[in-house]
């Protein structure tokens, strides 16, 4: 499949499962079961590139979960962003009272993100935090809020498990760099 497109696997597919039954763990041991009456914790995913990240994690937390989808989309080339963020799909309800956990692909610079958490805290949620699968160096270094980080990776660019070049390779279970000839 795609050959010839990936340079080489940054991580496999193995090593993303072990690590999202790690985060389900720690995630799980800090938000604990909901009290009686209190509602489920919401996961809040980032179309596209957070899916398959989000319906692993859901899979391994043990707690009861709800799934809600957002799409934005940012301003700026193919492979990167530049913060101005504008809304394709907005969540189907009201997340006031809830506990939010937005789940994210990858953060790269942060602004996306950071757009992000303001737009839901203006909502009124229990709390908001933040897990991402992939962090670059950028939002490592400018300390981005988030509470859950899968890997730390290099600054190149990365496709796989959910993340696109021009919309393809999503749906590879592991996550790799790609072959120079595919941006010629
Ligand atoms: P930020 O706003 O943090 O700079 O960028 C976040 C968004 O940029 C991600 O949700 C993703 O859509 C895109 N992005 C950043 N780095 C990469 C990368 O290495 N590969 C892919 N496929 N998308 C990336
Ligand atoms: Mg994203
Ligand atoms: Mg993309």
């Amino acid at each position: 499949m795609y050959d010839g497109d990936i340079a080489s696997v940054l991580i496999s597919s193995q090593e993303i499962q072990d690590k999202i039954a790690e985060l389900a763990d720690t995630i799980a041991a800090d938000y604990g079961e909901p009290k009686p009456g209190e509602p489920d914790l919401l996961l809040v995913g980032v179309l596209k590139g957070a899916v398959m990240f989000m319906t692993d994690l859901a899979r391994h937390l043990p707690l009861p979960t709800q799934l809600e989808f957002m799409a934005i989309s940012s301003y700026g080339s193919a492979t990167s962003s530049s913060g101005v963020v504008r809304i394709l799909k907005d969540l189907d309800r009201d997340i006031s009272g809830r506990h939010v956990l937005i789940v994210e692909d990858i953060i790269d610079s942060g602004l996306t993100l950071s757009w992000l958490r303001k737009n839901l805290e203006s909502r009124g949620p229990a709390s908001l935090q933040v897990v991402t699968l992939l962090r670059k160096p950028e939002a490592a270094k400018l300390d981005v809020d988030v509470s859950y980080v899968g890997f730390d990776i290099p600054n190149e660019f990365v496709v796989g498990f959910g993340l696109d070049y021009a919309e393809r390779y999503r749906d590879l279970p592991y996550i790799g760099t790609l072959d120079p000839s595919v941006y010629a």
